[in-house]
């Protein structure tokens, strides 16, 4: 059993219209991946449970976007604080239902806090403007207002950084949010409803919902006339139909899809920091985030002692229970994301890889796997093409500049990509030459809440964080004032 600090914050119902309800459905089971043991029984939602969110929602709009702005951001701004002082509280949670390490999930909570910080701050800055007259009996105005509802659906891998960066530019711009989290990691998504309660922020502004019925509750949110907008963080198969489903009443869409991140290491870069960033952009929260490096190419003339090193640094990953001091990496979220490596080195072993490290499940535990390292990687490998999702680092060489911007941007994905190199033309030329909607020169560390972070191609629409990641969650309108006397 958990032993928080503050105990109310372990929520098991839904939270909508600032009323804390059971589901219709009746309960379904949160697991603790490292052990496997049931953690709680929370509120199983339906369809009817999320359309009478939506309504709660659409009721609260009313009064939410006509509240001035500033008010919102004081309200927000101590939502963010209550978030601080309860970080080690909502790390645990998250380390319970998700298994990252505790660090790891703490330091995840600051970071989703950030979001609300900064659009408290940046929904007080959003003006319209006033243009010059093409008549003079005539004045011609924009407003920036809220787009309304906004239905909300994000995954388990960042349990409560992908729900406040959707959340809080939402709730900033004067919309009201709908909200279903990922079914295996609810606990995170209530305690934060705990705390915007506490915060203050009226009845019906954040709501959500947990249920296992994931397609009925999106039909609800994709296509309820009363949903304005619809944002979605997860994979490109399922972003696809919610998109297509929106289709139907021409939302608003956002996406945050999947990717398939290079990281190419020039002959001249520094190789110690290009390891260093490999294992920590490869390996964080056991290779399940959407911007892990996926596939690693290394100049041939310096592949030996990039490999050597890498196999050094891989050796040191600690696998342990995200409870467990000093964890680098826990378990992965499910059996199936197991027998997903298994399938990927069935695959490689058939096509001849070298297995130079790992390569198979973790004595841990059915959901643990080992921190794997190949080598001898063909082009026709599923692991050289598909999202890995996992602790599989797999290194291919190349020989030109221009051989290996044309591998890097031959996939349908486009969302981050790294790149190590002293040369300062080519941190230019390459930087402008990937297709990717994050580029980072010699460092793995990008993610903050002051810069949009988003993917192109089949990694998504729009963008989430920094200026560009309020602005959707605004309608332009144009007024032409007419009849003025001169
Ligand atoms: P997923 O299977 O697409 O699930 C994500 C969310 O969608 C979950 O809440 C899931 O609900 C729900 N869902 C699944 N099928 C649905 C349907 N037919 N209708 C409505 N909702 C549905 O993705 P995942 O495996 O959990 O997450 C990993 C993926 O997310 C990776 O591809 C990763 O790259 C991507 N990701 C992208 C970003 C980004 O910012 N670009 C960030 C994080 C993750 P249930 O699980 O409750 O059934």
């Amino acid at each position: 059993m958990l032993n928080l600090q503050d105990s109310a914050l372990f929520r098991t119902e839904n939270y909508v219209n600032g009323k804390w309800q059971s589901g219709s459905a009746g309960s379904l089971e949160v697991v603790n991946p490292s052990t496997g043991e049931s953690i709680t029984k929370v509120a199983n939602g339906t369809a009817a449970d999320t359309e009478a969110a939506v309504e709660a929602a659409a009721e609260a709009f009313k009064s939410w976007s006509k509240t001035p702005a500033k008010q919102r951001a004081a309200l927000l701004r101590k939502w963010y604080e209550l978030i601080l002082e309860s970080a080690d509280d909502l790390g645990a949670l998250m380390t319970a239902e998700q298994g990252k390490p505790l660090p790891e999930a703490v330091g995840e909570i600051a970071y989703g806090a950030s979001f609300i910080e900064f659009y408290a701050e940046e929904c007080k800055r959003i003006s319209g403007s006033t243009i010059p007259t093409v008549a003079n009996d005539r004045r011609l105005q924009t407003y920036k207002q809220p787009v309304g509802v906004v239905g909300c659906i994000t995954p388990w891998n960042f349990p409560s950084a992908m729900i406040t960066r959707k959340a809080a530019p939402a709730m900033a711009a004067g919309c009201t949010v709908v909200l279903k989290p990922d079914a295996g990691t609810p606990l995170s998504a209530l305690a934060l409803c705990e705390l915007a309660e506490r915060a203050g922020i009226p009845a019906g502004v954040l709501n959500v919902v947990v249920g296992s019925d994931a397609p009925a509750i999106g039909l609800v949110l994709t296509q309820h006339p009363k949903v304005a907008k619809f944002t979605f963080t997860g994979s490109t198969a399922v972003g696809k139909i919610l998109m297509a489903q929106c289709a139907t009443t021409v939302k608003k869409v956002s996406l945050e899809l999947g990717g398939n991140a290079p990281f190419i290491v020039f002959d001249d870069a520094n190789i110690d920091e290009a390891v260093a960033h490999c294992i920590t952009t490869k390996f964080r929260n056991g290779g399940q985030t959407c911007v892990c490096t996926n596939r690693i190419y290394v100049h041939s003339s310096i592949q030996q002692k990039f490999a050597e090193k890498l196999k050094t640094a891989i050796s040191e990953v600690v696998v342990a229970d995200g409870f467990t001091e000093g964890a680098n990496i826990g378990p992965l979220i499910n059996i199936q994301a197991v027998e997903k490596m298994e399938s990927f080195m069935e695959d490689a072993r058939e096509k001849g890889v070298e297995v130079v490290l790992g390569g198979g499940r973790h004595e841990l535990g059915e959901n643990f796997y080992q921190p794997t390292l190949l080598a001898n990687i063909s082009d026709d490998m599923r692991i050289a093409n598909e999202e890995i999702f996992g602790p599989i680092a797999a290194i291919q060489t190349f020989e030109t500049e221009q051989e290996v911007l044309e591998k890097a941007n031959a996939t349908e994905y486009g969302l981050a990509a790294y790149f190590f190199t002293r040369d300062v033309g080519r941190v230019m030329r390459v930087s402008e030459d990937l297709q990717y909607g994050i580029v980072c020169s010699n460092s793995g560390v990008f993610s903050t809440e002051v810069a949009p972070f988003g993917g192109w191609k089949q990694s998504g629409i729009g963008s989430e964080g920094g200026h560009e990641g309020i602005t959707d969650f605004y309608e332009t309108k144009f007024h032409s004032m007419g009849g003025i006397d001169i």
